[in-house]
């Protein structure tokens, strides 16, 4: 599992730390004090894995021979604790960028001084 990092200096978070950022959209690095947002899109993708895990996980006891329900929902529930305690390795953060659209992306120089807009 990847740790988190700043997107800007690089410097890794302790899990507290995650914890309690993750609470917030968006923040500013200790480190280095540059603006990041959390990333939603990260949140959702580890808990998707999450489930397709547990899924498989489970699906996986049914073919062992004397497989019983408690021990699966056993298995489950430790699952789902293990992703719970993890959760805060989830947060991804990214740039906050100021709202510039897509203006910086394509740099084409002006080819004649009347391109006003
Ligand atoms: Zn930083």
């Amino acid at each position: 599992m990847i740790s988190p990092t700043c997107p800007y200096c690089k410097a890794r978070f302790l899990y507290p730390e995650l914890k309690q950022r993750g609470k917030k959209h968006t923040g500013v690095c200790p480190h280095c004090g540059k603006p990041y947002r959390i990333s939603r899109l990260a949140r959702v993708v580890y808990i998707l894995g999450a489930l397709a895990i547990l899924f498989l996980i489970n699906y996986g006891l049914l073919f062992i021979s004397d497989m019983n329900l408690p021990f699966m929902l056993a298995v489950t529930v430790l699952g789902v604790t293990a992703f719970y305690l993890l959760f805060p390795f989830s947060v991804r953060f990214r740039k906050a960028e100021p709202d510039k659209p897509q203006a910086k992306k394509e740099k084409k120089p002006a080819k004649n001084g009347h391109l006003k807009k």
